[in-house]
């Protein structure tokens, strides 16, 4: 036998039809080979890239073993791939790498090269004798992988450890410069024996798959073959990695700084204002006094002194919190008062109350499908009801937007589900346009599906009494009729209205009802005063009607064609920076009109979203056309 640590080199190689999948090596002592043979198995058979066709698990006793301490670890936090690869540059300088710019020219010709370029630090001639293969580091290991071994998965900052201290303590090896060609990871790394290991943070774009590394020699041209027999041959055991523990606080928030820096580059970085004022056309935003084209209180009822007065009453009454769930101690008589309002205001047998308008989507398609039903939902749909429809469990089928003939198909695939849900918007959004309820209807009942709409943008905005689409349409009921008390009802909360038999139904499985406090009674008795004067002041609806047609001729006077059969005034962009810069420069002429970008509209649809109120006036209205057309370049 020889050599003389007992140790074992375990080396797997996968493959499928020859392309490489995945590798590892451990050195274990004996007891650990079956265990390691066992991880590395694992590992090769449940890579992401692909399933293996040829697995090669090699085990060999490889003789004496070196012994080297783990390069000291120190993080560069850089936020763009242009400052890392600089910061890479400078260390490496400052390691007496002088030709760095040249060298990091060369880097690019490494992407497609298996292992490392070899090139000497100061001609810059390539030494690898075959330059597709490159030289690879292998034979090492940390010394108590096993300890820390991640049940067959791959612990990819131990791995980079270990590689660079082995690379750094090779004969006439004075740096080395890494990329990782995995397009999720933007961290990279220097080092050298004197500078250790700098982690760069950023150094590359998220989702870009190219990567590799240069080794850098400088030593006598007949001793590159001994460096590279030490890079390939020798077996390393690498003492002192830091254990994953120690470093995980540090690689979470780099995770987060990295996306964090992907997001500022595409210019969707979002913050929050704070408006020192009630919900209303107006906003004071600092001493700077704002005109409001953006709320969703379309009746300007959240400042109403009635609705705040039942709010106030409420609390003194009843407490600031209701203290419980629904269905325990959370039920207090203005919840049970403002779903008997709600099911009469819509016209159905019953209403259920939920915190949010959020909970009230994602609960309820949570509660009625689940895996073996199916989900059909527009391409428009609001999140909260992406959310409910991936939660479920059920498929989900998305079909076109607002194309009913593309509904009616893709339910009838659905024929062998169990139950199916066809699920819209009733005014969208994000565009303000409506759906056409009664031909969404005829399609639900040809196929059998339940149908579900969400009235978030439609309940005091849609049919001549604010009552929406049913009344707008003068057309039946869909089976759920979702809607919220956050917008045109000036308060917060969700409702479902429905028959008796599904409001039960939700109130035992709707699982953000059950296990969410209910609202707090103020919220409640502030919606249900609210509808009262909806109820009673129909007027707001038709002069918020007036107004969306008022400000749509104010555009199109000056070349801006919008329509909208909503509160919600859609003014197409495109470009997420564009729409950005025209949405400061409405702020600085005293509009509040948001850029909506990215994740909430498709990128490259960026555009500017108007949401307008019963109580704007005409001057406010025609002030804020013009000062959008100038916005957009389109007067000068
Ligand atoms: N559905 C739609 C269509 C919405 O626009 C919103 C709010 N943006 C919601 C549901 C969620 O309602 P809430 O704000 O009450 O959670």
């Amino acid at each position: 036998m020889k050599g003389s640590s007992g140790l074992f080199s375990v080396k797997m190689r996968a493959s499928c039809s020859r392309r490489h999948i995945s590798g590892a090596e451990k050195i274990v002592p004996p007891h650990a080979v079956p265990h390691t043979v066992s991880q590395l198995a694992e590992r090769a058979l449940n890579h992401p890239k692909g399933v293996p066709d040829f697995i090669n698990i090699k085990i060999e006793n490889p003789g004496a073993i070196v012994r080297l301490e783990a390069l000291p670890v120190v993080t560069e936090r850089t936020s763009t791939p242009d400052e890392g690869l600089a910061r890479a540059a400078s260390l490496l300088k400052e390691a007496g790498v002088l030709r760095m710019d040249e060298i990091m020219a060369l880097f690019r010709e490494t992407y497609s090269m298996r292992g490392a370029m070899l090139l000497d630090a100061d001609t810059l001639e390539r030494l690898e004798p075959d330059r597709e293969r490159g030289v690879r580091a292998t034979c090492m290991d940390d010394s108590d992988s096993i300890l820390k071994g991640t049940a067959g998965g791959k612990n990819h900052y131990a791995e980079a450890i270990v590689l660079a201290t082995k690379v750094a303590n090779a004969p006439g090896i004075v740096g080395e410069i890494c990329v990782s060609d995995d397009p999720d990871y933007v961290t990279g790394y220097v080092a050298t024996r004197n500078i250790g290991y700098r982690r760069i943070t950023v150094i590359k774009e998220k989702g870009d798959p190219a990567g590799g590394r240069i080794f850098l020699y400088r030593g006598r041209r007949e001793d590159v073959a001994s460096t590279i027999r030490f890079l390939e041959k020798t077996p390393v055991v690498v003492e002192g990695v830091p254990v994953l523990g120690a470093v995980a606080e540090e690689r979470r928030m780099d995770g987060l700084a990295a996306e964090m820096s992907v997001i500022d580059s595409a210019g969707l970085r979002r913050g929050i204002r704070v408006l020192d004022s009630p919900a209303g056309p107006e906003a004071l935003a600092g001493c700077r006094r704002l005109a409001v084209l953006s709320s969703n209180d379309y009746l300007d009822l959240a400042r109403d002194p009635r609705v705040t007065a039942a709010a106030s009453g409420a609390s003194a009454k009843w407490g600031a919190g209701s203290g419980g769930s629904r269905l325990t101690t959370g039920t207090q008589p203005p919840h049970v008062a403002l779903e008997r309002h709600l099911a009469s205001f819509k016209g159905t047998d019953d209403a259920v109350l939920f915190a949010t308008g959020y909970m009230a989507n994602v609960g309820t398609i949570q509660a009625l499908v689940k895996k073996g039903d199916a989900i059909v939902s527009d391409e428009l749909n609001h999140a909260s009801i992406i959310d409910g429809c991936r939660l479920s469990g059920a498929d989900v089928i998305v079909y076109r937007h607002g194309d009913m003939d593309d509904l009616a198909r893709k339910l009838s695939f659905c024929r062998e589900h169990r139950r199916r849900l066809a699920v819209s918007d009733a005014v969208f959004s994000m565009d303000g346009d409506m759906l056409d309820l009664p031909r969404f209807l005829d399609v639900c009942s040809a196929n059998d599906a339940f149908s579900m709409i969400d009235e978030a943008h439609s309940t005091g905005v849609a049919g001549a009494t604010g009552r929406g689409l049913v009344e707008h349409f003068g057309c039946g009921h869909p089976d759920i009729l979702l809607g919220t008390l956050s917008k045109a009802l000036g308060s917060a909360g969700g409702f479902v209205c429905c028959s008796g038999e599904i409001a039960d139904f939700l109130r035992n499985r709707a699982r953000s009802f059950i296990f969410s406090t209910s609202p707090c009674p103020a919220a409640a008795a502030a919606a249900d005063a609210a509808l009262t004067v909806l109820e009673n002041e129909p007027w707001r609806v038709e002069k918020l009607r007036e107004n969306v047609g008022f400000f749509t001729r104010e555009l199109a006077r000056r070349g801006i064609s919008a329509k909208s059969p909503s509160a919600i005034v859609p003014i197409p962009v495109g470009d997420e920076r564009r729409a950005m810069a025209a949405a400061s420069a409405l702020e600085e002429s005293g509009f509040l009109v948001p850029a909506i970008r990215y994740p909430a509209v498709p990128m490259g649809a960026a555009r500017l979203r108007v949401a307008l109120m019963s109580s704007h006036t005409r001057e406010t209205l025609s002030s804020a056309a013009e000062a959008i057309a100038r916005a957009l370049g389109n007067l000068v």
